[in-house]
C-alpha cells in the first residue's frame, strides 16, 4: 500500500456515530473513510441469521456499488436464556417498524420475571478489499452484562437503559459515550479490527 495516499474505504452504515467511532479507531492507518449514504449507497438488507453473515452481505453490496473497499458492522443484544433473542433482530424485535419503547418491552415482557438476567451485546466489524473476497478480515466482540426490569439513564440508544454493566453498577445509558465506547462491544470490535488491519494480530498458518 502506499503510504502517502490513503485508500478510500466506504463504511457501510448510515449512522454517523459508528463512522466517527470507527475513525477514531482506525486513525493512524492509511485509510480515508466515506459512508455509504455520501455516495448514494442504499443500504443492504439484512437477511441472514448470523451477525456474520449480515455485516458480510452489507460489505459486499457496498463495495459491489462503490467499487471500493468496504467495511460493515452488524450488533445486536443475545440473551441466552431467550435462545438468543432479540439477537440479528435486535432492531426489529417487536415488528418491522418497533420502537426502542416496544423493543424493550417485548423484552421485558419476555423475560417474564423481575429478576437481572445474564445478557451480552455483541458486534460484528468485517472488511473487504472487494465484492468477492474470499478473506474478510473478521473482528467480533461481546460486552457482558444483566438486563434489569426498570429502566436507568438516558444516554445511549436500543436496550441500553435496561442493560447493567458489571462492576461499574450503572446501565450502558448512564455511562457517558467517551465510556460507553471504551467498553462497549462496538468499541471493542473497532479496535480489534483496527488491530487486524495494522497486521497485528495475525492468523497462525493453517496445517493441512
Ligand atoms: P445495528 O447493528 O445498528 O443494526 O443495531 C441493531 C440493534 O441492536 C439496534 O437497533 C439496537 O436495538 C441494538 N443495539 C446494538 N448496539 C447497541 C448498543 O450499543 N446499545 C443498545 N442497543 C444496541
Amino acid at each position: 500500500m502506499d503510504r502517502q495516499s490513503p485508500t478510500r474505504l466506504v463504511v457501510a452504515t448510515g449512522n454517523v456515530g459508528k463512522v466517527r467511532e470507527l475513525g477514531d479507531a482506525l486513525a493512524g492507518l492509511p485509510f480515508e473513510l466515506v459512508a455509504q449514504g455520501e455516495l448514494g449507497i442504499e443500504s443492504a438488507p439484512e437477511t441472514a441469521c448470523t451477525f456474520l453473515e449480515n455485516a458480510l452481505g452489507k460489505a459486499r453490496h457496498a463495495a459491489r456499488v462503490s467499487g471500493l473497499p468496504a467495511i460493515a458492522d452488524d450488533s445486536g443484544l443475545v440473551v441466552p436464556s431467550l435462545g438468543g433473542a432479540p439477537g440479528v433482530h435486535s432492531a426489529r424485535y417487536a415488528g418491522a417498524d418497533a420502537t426502542d419503547a416496544d423493543n424493550n418491552a417485548k423484552l421485558l415482557r419476555e423475560l417474564g420475571t423481575g429478576t437481572p438476567c445474564d445478557a451480552y451485546f455483541t458486534c460484528c466489524l468485517v472488511h473487504i478489499a472487494s465484492p468477492a473476497d474470499p478473506t474478510p478480515v473478521v473482528a467480533m466482540a461481546r460486552w457482558h452484562g444483566q438486563i434489569i426490569p426498570a429502566p436507568r439513564g438516558s444516554n445511549g440508544f436500543g436496550y441500553d437503559p435496561y442493560f447493567l454493566v458489571p462492576g461499574l453498577g450503572k446501565t450502558s445509558a448512564q455511562l457517558p459515550l467517551k465510556e460507553k465506547n471504551r467498553l462497549s462491544h462496538r468499541g471493542q470490535a473497532c479496535r480489534l479490527l483496527a488491530g487486524l488491519l495494522a497486521g497485528n494480530g495475525e492468523m497462525p498458518a493453517r496445517r493441512p
